[in-house]
């Protein structure tokens, strides 16, 4: 006979979530702000007017393009039941009174946390596991656009320097809280 897991909330104990949202929306393009085209003059003497490539999602040109934000925070449960399954890799888990009791979301007893400091200290890195696959996303799609069609290797130099830009700003932000915490 072995002893059953032991469940480490009681029934009324308020745990902690931390959790991640991103925040889609679509701003004007920066590269044709908005105009939907592009105009070239070639060295020969010609000009011409194409589809912006930047903004341009499967056949449609939009004028505008997507931005993300991603935001952690803590969400605060109470434990409303508990449910055991030594079946289950994770054995322990809860329904709470603000997600549902009987229907709703079951929660994972690896997933809460018994105060909110601990629940916090994760968000950097599950904020960094959203970031990355938000880029893998855009990396693929950014893969499909430029494959033909002129600009194309342009506006995606251009969207990686954004990239890049942003990465440099979110680090010095970064840097600049570690540094006055200090
Ligand atoms: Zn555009």
């Amino acid at each position: 006979m072995t002893d059953l897991p032991v469940p480490k909330y009681a029934i009324g104990a308020v745990v902690y979530h931390p959790e991640v949202r991103s925040s889609a929306e679509y701003v004007p393009c920066p590269d044709c702000l908005g105009k939907r085209t592009w105009h070239a003059a070639l060295p020969n003497g010609e000009e011409l007017d194409f589809l912006c490539p930047t903004c341009t999602r499967g056949y449609e040109t939009t004028g505008t393009v997507h931005s993300w934000e991603v935001q952690g925070s803590v969400r605060e449960l109470t434990i409303a039941s508990v449910r055991i399954d030594t079946n289950e890799a994770n054995p322990v888990e809860y329904m709470c009174y603000e997600t549902g009791v009987g229907s709703g979301q079951v929660w994972s007893e690896h997933l809460l946390h018994a105060d909110r400091e601990t629940a916090e200290a994760l968000l950097p890195k599950l904020i960094e596991e959203r970031r990355w696959q938000l880029i893998e996303s855009r990396a693929t799609d950014r893969k499909r656009k430029i494959e033909d069609g002129p600009g194309r290797m342009v506006a995606h130099y251009r969207a990686e320097i954004r990239d890049a830009k942003k990465t440099i700003e979110d680090c010095e932000r970064g840097l600049a809280r570690e540094m006055g915490q200090r």
